[in-house]
């Protein structure tokens, strides 16, 4: 863990400013929320899942947005991805290609699908493998979908990404023939398939016992260290601490916004240009 944290301090935090010399520069934010409103229509009415969320995001922020079931966490990470409208409000990301921000809910169906196909990687907690393709293919299909790498590299690097996530000996495997944890891991490493600069996972250990779903967890831990931005929606409270910063979400309002626990103090302390402990 003293690893993680050490080289976790030299990543951004929660918008703090960071000492370099005696330059103090300001991170920019990866993502950023303005007063995002997601309202429903259902059968008994509107009704407000979102009420006005604002929030930035950092580069390297390991994000933990928490609450009690029905809080409004899944349609935050809708509304960040962009799979389903917001109502008001805006969500824009810094480009990864120098091109300046884009305002994700302002981008047509077709630049939405290839925006996100380069910018993030998704884990559901239902794992969403396709069960007639071996473990191998479902990660090949998105590279060779995306286009960023040449067709002969694609199985070459869906390899890479398998053996990231300790799963190179099931490779030709089919989903139905490794448990849940595995399929997990296969679908984190279909997450990175493009290299996003971004994951985002919803509840992506919900479905997991506690042992695996605490290796499921060190999985995104170690991808932190590897320069990812991970925002990951989960109702567990115990894993709070554990992010570098816990975003709370109560009847779809921010109630707390917090750097957290060991990650937090190191991020912080660096933040500020001081020495670790
Ligand atoms: P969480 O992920 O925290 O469990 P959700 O974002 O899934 O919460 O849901 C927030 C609230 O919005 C809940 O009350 C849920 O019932 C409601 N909701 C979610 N999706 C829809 C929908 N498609 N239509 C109507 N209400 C919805």
């Amino acid at each position: 863990m003293q690893a993680v944290i050490q080289k976790a301090a030299s990543l951004s935090i929660s918008g703090l400013p960071i000492s370099v010399s005696s330059v103090t520069v300001q991170p920019q934010p990866l993502i950023h929320l303005n007063q995002v409103v997601k309202v429903y229509a259902t059968a008994a009415g509107d009704f407000a899942a979102l009420k006005g969320i604002s929030v930035d995001i950092f580069p390297g922020e390991f994000v933990g947005v928490v609450g009690k079931s029905g809080a409004g966490k899944s349609t935050l990470l809708y509304m960040i991805t962009g799979v389903d409208d917001l109502s008001s409000g805006e969500v824009i990301f810094q480009s990864i290609d120098g091109r300046g921000p884009i305002s994700v809910h302002d981008l047509s169906e077709n630049e939405l699908a290839l925006w996100r196909g380069r910018t993030l990687g998704i884990v559901y907690q239902s794992f969403q493998l396709l069960p007639m393709l071996t473990l191998l293919d479902n990660i090949i299909l998105p590279i060779d979908l995306c286009g960023n790498f040449r067709p002969r590299q694609s199985r070459e690097r869906a390899m890479e990404l398998l053996k990231l996530v300790e799963m190179e000996e099931h490779a030709h495997k089919l989903p139905a023939y490794v448990s849940g944890g595995q399929q997990q891991r296969a679908a984190i490493a279909r997450a990175l398939a493009n290299d996003p600069p971004v994951l985002i996972a919803d509840e992506p250990t919900g479905s997991l016992d506690s042992i695996t779903a605490e290796t499921i967890f060190e999985v995104f831990e170690t991808l932190i260290l590897t320069g990812k931005t991970i925002i990951m929606a989960t109702h567990d409270n115990s894993l709070g601490p554990r992010f570098s910063r816990r975003l709370q979400i109560a009847d779809g309002e921010l109630v707390s916004d917090k750097a957290t626990g060991l990650w937090g103090d190191a991020l912080r302390r660096n933040a500020r240009g001081g020495a670790e402990a």
